[in-house]
């Protein structure tokens, strides 16, 4: 039985990957935003949702997941909400930073929104976040880049039934041109002061 978390930083490919897998695992998908959305507000100043009451949010996870007897799979930044006793594997999805900032950069987002992303997917925000709700046994951490849906897919399937978790597979602070690091901090800098 799979009872798996998709999770990584936005634009990584969550909700794509995750409905491929509810469909070849024929679990249900679990779309946390949607099921959380009573305690969803949105701030124009983060240009975000942002959650009000935290607990009220892990309770309607918690009633929602305990009440499906099967398998489910979890879309989701937000892990730190759900009960780590409810989920087998948490798939962590990584991505080159330079791509993610164009994807980021298509969805049309305010400049300061997509520098705070890119940077945490930089520095592997969703995977420390990850760890520290579920533990390093439960992490299977996927470098989604230049790799196609179908392929991202089959590996994560493989890994899946092979069963044992995988962690540091990037490293983009290593792998990433220093200029462009240089100038993510710049224009943090400037959004944070702004
Ligand atoms: P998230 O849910 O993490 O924000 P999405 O699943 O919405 O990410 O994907 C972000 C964008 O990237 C979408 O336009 C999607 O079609 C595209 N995408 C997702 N996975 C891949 C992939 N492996 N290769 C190319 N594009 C992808
Ligand atoms: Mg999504």
């Amino acid at each position: 039985m799979a009872r798996l978390v998709v999770t990584g930083t936005p634009g990584v490919g969550k909700t794509t990957i995750a409905l491929e897998l509810s469909r070849i695992y024929g679990a249900a998908l679990i779309k946390l935003d949607e099921l959380i959305t009573p305690t969803l507000k949105w701030d124009p100043e983060l240009q975000t949702y942002i959650i009000t009451n935290e607990d009220y949010a892990r309770r309607l996870i918690m009633e929602r997941l305990s009440s499906i007897h099967s398998q489910y799979i979890i879309d989701t930044i937000a892990v730190n909400l759900i009960d780590p006793s409810l989920v087998d594997w948490c798939i962590v999805l990584r991505l080159e930073p330079t791509q993610l900032m164009r994807r980021l950069i298509a969805r049309g987002w305010p400049y300061c929104k997509i520098v705070e992303n890119v940077l945490a997917e930089v520095v592997g925000s969703s995977l420390t976040m990850a760890i520290n709700t579920f533990g390093e046994d439960k992490i299977i951490e996927v470098d989604t880049t230049n790799k196609d849906v179908e392929s991202i897919v089959k590996y994560i399937v493989d890994k899946l039934r092979e069963g044992r978790p995988i962690i540091g597979v990037v490293d983009w602070l290593n792998t990433v041109d220093t200029e462009f690091l240089v100038n993510l901090s710049k224009e943090i800098d400037n959004c944070i002061t702004r």
